[in-house]
């Protein structure tokens, strides 16, 4: 008995048993190992209750402790929520939540005068010869249009929208308790929340309506490309999604990221100056250095950098910037950037929350950092990463079209007589390709942590490695990181190396 056996017994059920249950086993194996490598994790946390000697430069033992009791909790809390999301995905997968979910949608748009299901009608067979939409011109599409199956193509969209509404409001309300937990109990315990529960609902309803903005306009012209597509629809798919991510990128930081924060230019200055001489230095195009208010949310910090060829921005958090940080007001009264005017009340609400802490880095220290993330650029890493990402997209369209026609894919979910093109996006996208994805994602965690030692040796030769020392120090301080790693948990997770190997690597290079 035990294992072998009902591995025996798995090769003799039928294919679509067979593909549920590795799919469910698979799904479990990596839960499972994350959970073992989060408990390593936890019992350093547990068990370090003192700075190891060599951080002792690093580290004081208020904050130590402190960062030391803020992961515990943290831990705590990805195990529950981990525990709650694996069962909620296994209920669903067992008792077929998502055939269910088709078929609401299916009854919904026949409420709505769409008619019931119809995928799979004969109609669909007569579009395969029809060549991709932009070759055609307008007229003969008119013409088409009506001969076609294409009005039960739109109904059918309209079906695949609704299931994607219903489906992405249900992950937002089962998600929410989750979040507000998060926000509220364990950020706030540790002085990070900066948000009131209102700017908090008001942040979710917002975001859950820009995200269906862009959401239901893709999928649908997606969904369309692959059902005209014919024999190459792989290739149109990808184009497609190429171009989606390319005009997101252009757009998210002016229309779409200024919707959830505030954007302002960096008043002119010492800071800025310095930043524009060392763009200059390595010709790094900036146009211009944004601030962005990231303290009415938390105060956790960063900075990074976006645009395409010749039109490059930096953005800074706020809380990045000792003096342009709000929750640093009470302490330096310096005149920094103007006070926010919303006129929403929200400046009221944070001042309120003002956390009486020093936080923040010298300009020195921030150059530094931005030293670390320009040269992300001038390296090469933001363009590796974009073709890496294409390329795998590319992979996975062509092996979508490579298993699409499966009938026992289809029915190994639930659905035995319809194979709607949405469901089996989900299906091969979601669970047939997880275990590549996990093998990916793994790939380009050990990527980002090379490109992470790149970019700081890319800083130091730029003479900054004095000051990136001691901004990393800082940045960890703030943020609470915990120093120590289970060599397992960090290998694993950590798109960043940890601090200690970090500071090291400047060390080493000091010498060179
Ligand atoms: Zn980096």
């Amino acid at each position: 008995m035990g294992m072998w056996a009902s591995l025996d017994a798995m090769w003799e059920m039928p294919a679509e048993k067979r593909i549920f249950g590795a799919v469910l086993l698979f799904s479990w194996t990596v839960y499972l190992w994350e959970t073992f490598l989060a408990q390593r994790q936890r019992r350093i946390y547990k068990t370090t209750t003192h700075v190891p000697p060599e951080l002792g430069q690093i580290m004081d033992s208020e904050t130590f402790e402190k960062s030391r009791l803020y992961q515990l909790d943290k831990s705590t809390f990805s195990f529950w929520s981990g525990l709650y999301s694996e069962i909620e995905g296994t209920l669903i997968l067992l008792f077929g939540g998502i055939p269910y979910l088709w078929r609401l949608s299916g009854r919904f748009c026949g409420y709505a005068g769409f008619g019931p299901e119809y995928e799979g009608a004969p109609c669909f067979r007569k579009l395969q010869g029809i060549p991709p939409p932009f070759l055609v011109s307008p007229v003969p599409l008119i013409h088409l249009f009506l001969q076609s199956g294409i009005p039960s193509l739109l109904s059918l969209i309209t079906q695949s929208l609704v299931f994607l509404l219903l489906a992405t409001l249900f992950s937002a309300l089962t998600g929410l308790p989750w979040s507000l937990y998060n926000t509220f109990v364990i950020e706030e315990k540790h002085g990070f929340n900066q948000q009131t529960l209102g700017f908090f609902m008001k942040d979710a309803v917002k975001k859950f309506i820009v995200t269906q903005c862009i959401l239901l306009p893709v999928s649908s012209l997606l969904l369309y490309i692959i059902k005209i597509g014919g024999d190459y629809f792989f290739i149109y798919a990808w184009l497609f999604t190429l171009v989606v991510s390319l005009v997101l990128v252009t757009i998210y930081a002016d229309y779409i990221a200024p919707l959830f924060d505030k954007f302002t230019p960096l008043p002119e200055g010492k800071l800025k100056q310095e930043i524009e001489v060392m763009a200059k230095s390595i010709d790094f195009p900036l146009t211009k250095v944004y601030v962005v208010e990231g303290s009415k949310r938390s105060s956790h910090s960063n900075a990074y950098f976006y645009g395409f060829f010749k039109n490059k921005r930096i953005v800074l958090f706020d809380t990045l910037l000792e003096e342009y940080s709000v929750l640093n007001k009470d302490i330096l009264e310096e005149p920094g950037m103007e006070p926010r005017k919303d006129g929403e009340g929200d400046s009221e609400e944070i001042k309120a929350k003002v956390k009486n802490k020093k936080q923040g880095c010298k300009n020195e220290e921030v150059l530094a950092v931005l030293g670390h993330e320009l040269g992300h650029w001038k390296l090469g890493h933001t363009v590796k990463n974009i073709i890496i990402s294409q390329m795998n997209s590319f992979l996975c369209f062509f092996l979508f079209a490579v298993l699409i026609g499966r009938k026992e894919l289809f029915a190994a979910f639930g659905f035995y007589t319809s194979q709607p093109t949405l469901i089996g996006l989900l299906i091969i996208f979601q669970f047939i390709f997880s275990p590549y994805n996990e093998v990916l994602s793994f790939c380009l965690t050990v990527l980002s942590r090379r490109f992470e030692f790149q970019a700081d040796a890319f800083a130091k030769k730029l003479g900054k490695a004095k000051d990136l020392y001691s901004a990393l120090i800082k940045l960890n301080k703030d943020n609470l990181g915990f120093p120590v790693s289970d060599w397992l948990f960090s290998m694993w997770h950590y798109s960043h190396p940890p601090l200690l190997e970090r500071l090291q690597a400047l060390e080493n290079s000091k010498q060179d």
